[in-house]
């Protein structure tokens, strides 16, 4: 027997929820490229994104995905041989790293550990070894999706300062814009990349830059640049050059609508629904923890995302029947553990268009699984969520 029949919830950290808002903005005939209302919706989503990376720089739209956004970032302002330093808190900053190897950078792994942040303290030590600044760019993850750690990227920049290195600071924001705060211009970041299908609840398919001028200076001398990702071409004064082509339109009139909501919504209230739902998970694994089976992967509590939550569980224990549980018999889809984490953890992501009951029915599903399981946890980890949440959100 099941209990999935109804809407499915996608608790995956991305795609996430599409808006019934977008989905019908989209559905939407093709218009005229040249002239007309696509133009002002251009302008208006360059503006818009750099509202939300919090910068006076650039910002570029890509069809892409976060892959092709990293390769787009990279190659507007390396040259071939350039050494990069990757800081490791989990997958992403890695797996960006290694698309720099492959194409043709020198990459250092700052190595990490993915149950806790990047040290700023690590950071500094190996800056200030790099008396010839040898280092010309340092990739970090504002929040990795896989460890479900957020970075304290403001830190992160005031020790770059404090050295006093030049390299360019270029951060993943996938899993973050639109979530949770940041500030690019104030944080010192040179590069943030991002993409539609994870907070900013779109499908999957646009990605976004934005470029600190100090990161343009470092274009004009970039010889990895590719006629597709390049950003001075993307500059022309004409509208088809900002997508190298023929526009995404459909995808544009979805990410305006999201865009919409969030600004509607106030950045602000956005960040603090996440705080508030993020919080919540958190009071029900921290009570499912103490029966010794499970317990968050990231062991600072001020280091767990406010996307995502990662819960790990013990060697005799797989995640498996849980994720099968939830999905075949519930109607919730859970995310998977990967990389280093993979048959070892389960995911469940709050970002994007969650509410309230999203994250409980999350909660209440997993928690029927637990115990249709007989897997060792403390009962109550929803009620604790309930308790919790009851006391933050006032009539
Ligand atoms: C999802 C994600 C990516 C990869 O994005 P794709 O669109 O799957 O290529 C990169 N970085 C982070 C932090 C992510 O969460």
């Amino acid at each position: 027997m099941t209990v999935r029949s109804g809407r499915e919830f996608l608790a995956i950290p991305g795609p996430t929820t599409i808006p019934d808002e977008v989905l019908r903005a989209m559905d939407q005939p093709a218009v005229d490229i040249y002239s007309g209302p696509l133009l002002q919706i251009t302008e208006s989503l360059l503006t818009d994104l750099r509202r939300l990376f919090r910068t006076k720089g650039h910002s570029y739209i890509y069809i892409a995905n976060g892959h092709g956004t990293w390769e787009a970032a990279l190659t507007n302002v390396l040259s071939r041989g350039d050494k990069v330093l990757v800081l490791e808190s989990g997958h992403f900053a890695v797996s960006w790293g290694s698309a720099a190897a492959k194409l043709g950078a020198e990459v250092e792994v700052l190595a990490g550990d993915w149950r806790r942040a990047v040290r700023r303290e690590d950071l500094e030590n190996r800056l200030a070894q790099d008396k010839a600044g040898a280092i010309k760019a340092i990739l970090v993850a504002h929040i990795d999706t896989a460890s479900g750690v957020i970075n304290d990227i403001s830190a992160i920049g005031a020790a770059i300062k404090r050295v006093g290195h030049d390299a360019l600071l270029m951060v993943d924001t996938v899993a973050s814009l639109g979530c949770v705060p940041f500030e690019m211009d104030a944080w010192g970041v040179d590069v943030a990349v991002s993409a539609s299908q994870k907070g900013l609840m779109n499908p999957a398919g646009l990605g976004f830059i934005a470029a600190s001028d100090y990161a343009r200076e470092a274009h004009k001398k970039a010889n990895l640049r590719t006629p597709y990702w390049d950003w001075t071409a993307r500059e022309g004064e004409a509208h088809y050059q900002k997508y190298a082509g023929t526009p995404p339109e459909q995808h544009l009139f979805g990410l305006r609508r999201a865009l919409d909501m969030l600004f509607e919504e106030g950045l602000d209230g956005v960040f603090l629904r996440h705080r508030l739902l993020a919080e919540s998970v958190r009071q029900a694994v921290a009570v499912w923890s103490e029966g010794a089976a499970l317990d968050f992967n990231i062991i600072e509590s001020t280091e767990r995302a406010d996307t995502l939550t990662t819960i790990r569980l013990t060697d005799s224990c797989s995640p498996q029947p849980i994720l099968d549980y939830c999905n075949e018999k519930c109607g919730v889809v859970l995310g998977l553990g990967i990389g280093a984490l993979s048959g070892k953890a389960f995911r469940i992501a709050h970002m994007g268009h969650v509410n309230a009951p999203m994250i409980f029915g999350v909660l209440g599903s997993v928690e029927v699984a637990l115990r249709a399981l007989h897997i060792p946890h403390r009962a109550g980890g929803t009620q604790a969520a309930i308790d919790w949440l009851a006391q933050r959100v006032t009539p």
